[in-house]
């Protein structure tokens, strides 16, 4: 079986790896991968945006299977542009993508159909969000609608940070297009976790729960980045609450958008806070999480491309999960997520079969690997427990250690271990 996948970062290289581990893949290509992926994959020379050049690659050299990772082609309709050309895809239509695209239409779902979330109101006027944002007070979430690649989100300590939030979104249009409109929202108090499902209409396998750390620097502190680390499953997640997300939010949410005419098929993302009334919604994603595939995919027993055919044909495909914890920290190009050099020579590390190394923003040059962007390599490692993995992880990025041009968190997972013992 001939596979295709589309991207570039860690989330597509964790998938090559998976789909890798199948005997019934023969061939794997990546569109335009990274450096990483070229142990087991061709790298094309086609970008995500082609869309014409990956639907005619793809016919041309018969791909049975063509996984799309980037949210970007997905509201772009690359997946629209697949079927139209008879191949399969696994991934969610653009009409269905919207769950991800615009928060105000997410949200009008939840509303609509009983989802648990955060209380709201949408605005395309300043004065009116600031007269809601008054009436509410402060803490308060103050959203840009559409895609604005994490940055689009700014938890407000005070009524003036929000209305500073809300001037930049709306005025100046800070996020372009993607901040017309802003939701503001109610404040949740809880640990985060995420909860991702293979869907297909009304059908949901759920994935393991992940724990992301999206703050740039040790004790959640500094900036947000797209996650400098990640550990599965989320512990302490009480079973009950796993099984309430599962029903009252991503079955609930597969069936509504089947209801308003925009069957989701793909892999439906949750970002939930558990709250004192339980798992709620903050976000949903149209696509695997980065980096919380880079945790989930290696607990996965079942091939991927059988699961993923499975789905697609309406058959349960029997998910089988792994009983260990699986980690994983990202290593960063100093200055991320401002601004960084590139094409830093990478330390030399050996990969001994316990840890994993994922590429994000690497590159080859002169026959080593160089950066190529803010987010360089996960390092991971699966273990019993989810501290002897952290261990393993923590010892292999000691080369990173005396090494000024990258950094990465220490602290990932720990205040789950001491909370839980492990
Ligand atoms: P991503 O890059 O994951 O797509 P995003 O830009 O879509 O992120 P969200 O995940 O919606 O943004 O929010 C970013 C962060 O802001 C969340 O991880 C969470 O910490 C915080 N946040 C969002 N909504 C709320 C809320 N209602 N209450 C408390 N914190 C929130």
């Amino acid at each position: 079986m001939k596979v295709l996948i589309i991207g570039r970062g860690g989330r597509e290289h964790s998938l090559v790896r998976k789909f890798a581990e199948s005997p019934q893949v023969t061939q794997l290509y990546a569109a335009p991968g990274n450096a990483g992926m070229k142990q087991q994959a061709e790298c094309l020379a086609i970008s995500e945006t082609d869309h014409e050049g990956l639907v005619a690659f793809a016919k041309e050299n018969e791909i049975d299977l063509t996984f799309v990772g980037p949210e970007n082609p997905l509201l772009e309709g690359l997946v629209d542009q697949f079927q139209a050309a008879e191949l399969t895809v696994f991934g969610p239509s653009k009409a269905a993508a919207l769950i991800e695209g615009s928060k105000h239409f997410a949200k009008q779902i939840m509303d609509k159909y009983s989802i648990p979330t955060a209380d709201y109101q949408a605005f395309t006027a300043a004065d009116k969000a600031e007269a809601y944002i008054r009436k509410k007070g402060a803490p308060i979430v103050i959203k840009a609608d559409g895609l604005a690649a994490g940055k689009g989100v700014v938890v407000a300590e005070t009524v003036d940070q929000a209305v500073d939030a809300v001037e930049d979104m709306l005025l100046d249009k800070q996020f372009g297009d993607a901040s017309t409109e802003i939701v503001v929202e109610e404040f949740l108090q809880g640990e985060e976790f995420s909860l991702m499902a293979f869907v297909h209409g009304e059908n949901v396998y759920p994935m393991v729960t992940a724990k992301d750390h999206k703050r740039a620097f040790e004790g959640d502190q500094g900036p947000n980045t797209g996650g400098m680390g990640a550990f599965a499953p989320a512990q302490q997640l009480p079973e009950a609450s796993y099984d309430y997300a599962v029903e009252a939010i991503l079955k609930k949410t597969a069936s509504a958008l089947v209801t308003e005419g925009r069957t989701f098929t793909g892999i439906l993302y949750a970002g939930l806070i558990q709250t004192d009334a339980g798992p709620k919604v903050i976000e949903f994603n149209a696509r695997f999480g980065d980096p919380e595939t880079q945790v989930v995919l290696p607990l996965l027993e079942n091939d991927l491309d059988q699961v993923l055919l499975d789905v697609l044909t309406d058959k349960d495909p029997q998910l089988k999960w792994s009983n260990q914890s699986c980690a994983g920290v990202v290593v960063a190009s100093q200055g991320y997520p401002g601004s960084y050099q590139k094409e830093v020579p990478l330390p030399n590390w050996a990969e001994d079969g316990e840890v994993f190394a994922v590429h994000a923003g690497t590159k080859e040059m002169n026959g080593r690997y160089v950066s190529d962007g803010g987010r360089v390599l996960l390092f991971g490692a699966k273990a019993e427990q989810l501290s002897t993995a952290l261990q393993k992880v923590n010892d292999a990025l000691g080369v990173f250690d005396s090494n000024n041009d990258f950094f990465y968190r220490r602290d990932i997972g720990r205040s789950s271990i001491v909370s839980s013992n492990q």
